[in-house]
């Protein structure tokens, strides 16, 4: 397992809390007496769903607030009623506490503050730290200035103290259409910072809110409210993303020219960005929107519900994000990380059962007809209190296709003509014939199986095979659907800006020829299986009419480390080696 970057932990050992420079920081911070209680906060904005980045900065919250003996509130950055909506809301309250986290009577909204915001507005308007600007949009735009050159004043930007007044208030009484003024801070329109350029406060929007309803026909922006609600709420540990670390001379600005009842430090690390995934609410409000996939909960979204669809355990992302780490220098996870932290969890977790994805009958010739015998089968080697269950095995069952070759090359140890193979936890059977369709198809194996091998033993005789296949009895078995995923891009690095083209063709894979054992007819959903030798599997939610539906979490092996060893798809294509 590789990782890029220097972001990421070991792969065997799980980092000890107080290992990152944020804790380190809290950590002084308590030592110096700083502070009594600590309180971070986790503050998404409400317009699309969260994404296995945000599960990195939920845990990081949520886990100091609990190793230091503080709290974390969840609040809603819900700033924004044009992009906002309730269902989000509720989809993100849903996320954190299925990822393990309680923010106990913590549920705050920036909108529970707009009136104290408008009211601090105000005040910086009377000490002639704001104004109003009735410049549009472009001019404005144009005004800003460039990273080496300086902006330009507004031509509005010496109006009275009253003049804003009056206009900021018919602003809030909603008298003017959308975009014709705004409320802009009064800073310094020559700032290195172009965040300190006179920023917008507040911008008119006759618009719906999810909470206030029509109450409000202004908005403030983003970062006028981000600051103020965290100071309003005594956090003192304002974590977040690199990308604010230039918002934060402008955050503290507002902390020093309002009354704000406290004064919360910010500390930015560095987002996670993980190979194959594009980790923006923007693009993947886009894949949704252009139908690309299947909804926000698709199990190929990077989101938390995709995830949670798809049968990643919690407790994975909980233990991938521990290992990541947190660090301050950009990085990209590599993607068979956080299958490394499924694979682990569901291990010790997952039942094992047999399925069969594209079946190819089997007729034992010498068992008898309308003979069917029960074979204890191990749960879960992993967890002997998991116990064993029954497999009914009869004269006709289903092998996998993959597992006959009648001309296989050297090191293809399964089925093929005159070979003999063990059937797991049944017989050992040999290959005495093939039947073909007119097409000339294979459509059936005729084998003979050896009474003494029974339980799937070797016989007395000390005979070995070298090949273990899963089957499924035909009589007994339940049709049902399998979907295969892949990652959603070709690409490692997937270019946000031009996300369509690098979209893999072969994302998804519906298999609607599988047959399972008849202990899977009771399989719940959010309860993780294996499925032998081909990965771990979950109940699709699709499953309530028809066959059921099974999502593939993951498969049992490493196959990003596969593609790379050089020959593996040769090796493939050529039938596969032992298995
Ligand atoms: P995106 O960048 O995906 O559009 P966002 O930052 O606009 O997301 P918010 O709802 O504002 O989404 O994010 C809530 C919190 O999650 C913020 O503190 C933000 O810094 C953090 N966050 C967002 N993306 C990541 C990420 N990839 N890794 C770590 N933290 C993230
Ligand atoms: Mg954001």
């Amino acid at each position: 397992m590789t990782t890029s970057g220097n972001e990421t932990g070991g792969t065997s050992d799980v980092r000890e809390p107080g290992l990152d420079f944020i804790r380190d920081i809290v950590q002084a911070d308590i030592t110096a007496g700083r502070h009594a209680t600590i309180v971070t906060r986790f503050p998404p904005e409400p317009n699309g769903f969260l994404h296995i980045g945000h599960a990195k900065s939920i845990c990081l919250n949520f886990d100091i607030a609990n190793e230091f003996g503080g709290r974390c509130h969840l609040r809603f950055d819900d700033t924004n009623p044009t992009k906002e909506e309730q269902a989000f809301i509720d989809a993100i309250e849903k996320d954190v506490r299925w990822l393990g986290f309680d923010w106990g009577t913590h549920l705050y909204h920036a909108s529970d503050y707009f009136e104290r915001l408008y009211e601090w507005a105000e005040l910086l308007i009377k000490s002639g730290k704001a104004y109003v600007d009735d410049q549009n949009p472009d001019d404005m735009r144009a005004a800003r200035g460039t990273l080496t050159e300086p902006g330009k004043n507004s031509p509005f930007r010496d109006r009275t103290v009253d003049e804003n007044l009056d206009l900021f208030r018919r602003m809030r009484a909603g008298e003017y259409p959308n975009g014709t003024r705004v409320l802009r801070a009064k800073i310094d329109m020559a700032a290195g910072n172009i965040n300190l350029r006179d920023p917008v406060l507040y911008r008119i929007l006759h618009a719906t809110h999810p909470r206030t309803g029509d109450a409000w026909k202004i908005y403030p922006s983003y970062d006028y409210a981000h600051g103020q609600s965290d100071a309003i709420e005594g956090i003192t540990h304002s974590i977040c993303t690199l990308e604010f670390a230039d918002h934060r001379p402008l955050y503290d600005w507002f902390l020093e020219n309002l009354p704000v009842p406290s004064k919360p430090r910010q500390h930015e690390f560095a987002r996670l960005n993980l190979t194959y995934t594009i980790l923006s609410k923007r693009v993947l409000t886009e894949l949704v929107r252009g139908g690309h996939v299947n909804g926000w909960d698709d199990p190929r979204m990077p989101t938390l519900a995709g995830l949670r669809r798809r049968g990643v355990p919690a407790e994975s992302l909980r233990d991938f994000v521990k290992r990541i780490g947190v660090a301050k220098a950009y990085s990209t996870v590599d993607a068979a990380m956080l299958d490394f932290s499924i694979r682990e969890v569901l291990n010790k977790a997952a039942l094992r059962r047999m399925a069969v994805l594209r079946p190819l009958k089997v007729v034992i010739e010498n068992y008898p007809e309308g003979q069917t015998e029960e074979l204890e089968a191990v749960n879960n080697p992993e967890d002997a209190s998991a116990g064993s269950r029954m497999v009914p095995f009869s004269r006709e069952i289903f092998i996998e296709q993959e597992d006959f070759m009648e001309n296989p090359p050297k090191k293809f140890y399964r089925l093929s003509p005159g070979k003999e193979v063990r059937l797991r936890y049944a017989y050992f059977i040999t290959c005495k014939d093939v039947v073909r369709d007119a097409k000339g198809e294979i459509v059936e194996l005729r084998c003979t199986y050896d009474p003494l091998t029974r339980g799937g033993n070797n016989p007395p005789d000390g005979r070995k095979v070298q090949a273990t296949l899963h089957w499924v009895s035909a009589a007994d078995a339940i049709p049902a659907e399998v979907r295969l995923y892949e990652p959603l891009f070709s690409t490692p690095t997937p270019d946000a800006a031009n996300f369509a083209a690098d979209l893999a063709p072969n994302s998804l894979e519906v298999v609607k020829s599988a047959r399972l054992e008849p202990a899977l007819a009771h399989a719940l959903e959010g309860v993780p299986v294996q499925f032998e030798r081909l990965g771990y599997f979950c109940l699709d939610p699709d499953s309530t009419t028809g066959n059921p539906v099974f999502n593939r979490t993951v498969g049992l092996r490493d196959t990003y480390a596969k593609e790379v060893k050089a020959g593996a798809k040769d090796a493939k294509a050529a039938g596969g080696g032992k298995k």
